[in-house]
């Protein structure tokens, strides 16, 4: 293959399947938010690995951190204790006031294993009958891949072709409670063990609960003594301004499921983090990963709860998000954008009739050096890596107002 942007790009699209469509733009060193491609023309990241990389590329603790262990250990499977292991539970388990954790490495791996988690808690701790545990999810949600996960998707281009599917989840319109309270109370085809929620939807186009929401259902759970499960793995991790969206309501859920940036954007872990009530149900043998909690995700995953714990990402994401939101919401008012969601450097931007497509304007950003990425059409999604300076976010401000007003 030549190393040109045009054969790469031929050969990838002769040679892998098509379940995306990138960016004309071939990649291949990247530092802080900044990313250069094979030409050596450099971009501004604005979607930082869809908030796997919330600390930038190439951070120097995490490539640290990523090297030391590299040559040390990376593999043991979970067959025998590595000296990696404990810091990292202990550490992961503490920075969400929980007491334990069960490594995972994508996505939607650790959704898959909350659900398992659930159901399971359900029968042995709630004593559910058997078959009858149900799980409460929100319409328009994103929560990966799988066939059980997209099963309960509403979105035809995930689920259309992939079923059956798996049995015993209730969609609920995202944002309303008094449909999530009717669900709740709802026995004819179950008991209901837990709801399963984003507490910002993120591949959605970022869109953000009613003030009360979340509060609210975490008393209708509660009351009920369903487990509220939070899906953070885009949320999370500093991309609002906090360690967790769900603290801007002060809601704590009974179960995090986390993921994405707690691999550093250097390789994938995520994790299941809850009580010793709920995560205790896992017995040997009944659940695990070959991968999951090795030596490598141990070490950058302990740097990143570390850097979490410090709390300068989440300041950082809080303060320039302030102005992100602050020069978008004047776009709105010229009436180029139809609406804007979101909090800290985590944005939704409705394009207004007439700009084109999402892609189309995503091309253009291109041509200026923004990689940003549409979603559902007519939206944009703006996540830059919370490292980024912030006269390269105004500058990047600058070239979308100068994209969608001209
Ligand atoms: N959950 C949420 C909220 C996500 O945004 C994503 C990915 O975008 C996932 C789960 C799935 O993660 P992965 O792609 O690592 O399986």
């Amino acid at each position: 293959v030549q190393e040109t942007p045009a054969a790469l790009i031929a050969a990838a699209e002769a040679h892998s399947a098509h379940n995306y469509h990138p960016l004309p733009v071939v990649l291949s060193s990247g530092r802080g938010a900044w990313v250069t491609d094979v030409t050596g023309r450099r971009y501004l990241d604005l979607l930082a690995g869809y908030s796997a990389l919330n600390f930038g590329h190439g951070h120097p603790r995490l490539i640290a951190e990523a090297k030391a262990q590299l040559t040390r250990l990376t593999l043991t499977s979970r067959a025998f204790h590595h000296e990696r292991f404990a810091p990292f539970v202990t550490e992961l388990a503490e920075l969400c006031g929980k007491d334990m954790v069960l490594p995972m490495n994508t996505g939607a791996e650790a959704v898959e294993t909350a659900l398992k988690t659930a159901r399971k808690w359900g029968y042995r701790v709630r004593g559910v009958p058997a078959d009858r545990a149900r799980i409460v999810v929100a319409a328009d949600n994103f929560h990966g891949r799988t066939t059980t996960l997209v099963g309960f998707s509403t979105d035809p281009d995930a689920y259309a072709d992939h079923g059956p599917f798996t049995p015993g989840f209730t969609v609920v319109p995202f944002g309303d409670l008094a449909a999530m309270e009717a669900a709740l109370a709802d026995e004819s085809e179950g008991e209901v063990v837990a709801v399963l929620l984003e507490p910002i939807q993120g591949e959605a186009g970022v869109v953000v609960p009613p003030a009360g929401y979340l509060p609210g259902v975490r008393r209708l759970t509660a009351e009920r003594g369903v487990l509220l499960m939070a899906d953070e793995i885009q949320s999370g991790l500093g991309r609002t301004g906090r360690t967790f969206a769900c603290e801007h309501e002060s809601v704590v859920p009974d179960v995090y499921v986390l993921g994405k940036a707690l691999g550093g954007g250097v390789l994938p872990v995520s994790a299941v983090v809850a009580s010793s009530e709920v995560l205790g149900v896992q017995r040997p043998g009944e659940h695990g990963s070959t991968f999951g909690g090795n030596p490598l995700a141990c070490a950058v995953g302990l740097e990143v709860v570390t850097m979490l714990r410090e709390g300068e990402i989440q300041a950082r994401s809080a303060r320039l998000g302030e102005r992100l939101h602050e020069e978008l919401g004047k776009l709105v008012g010229e009436g180029v954008l139809t609406e804007v969601r979101g909090r800290g450097l985590w944005a939704g931007l409705d394009l207004a009739p007439g700009l084109g497509t999402g892609r189309e304007v995503a091309t253009r950003l291109l041509e200026r050096g923004l990689l940003v990425k549409d979603t559902h059409g007519s939206t944009l999604r703006i996540a830059p890596p919370l490292v980024i300076e912030e006269e390269d976010l105004e500058w990047a401000l600058a070239q979308l107002r100068e994209v969608l007003v001209s």
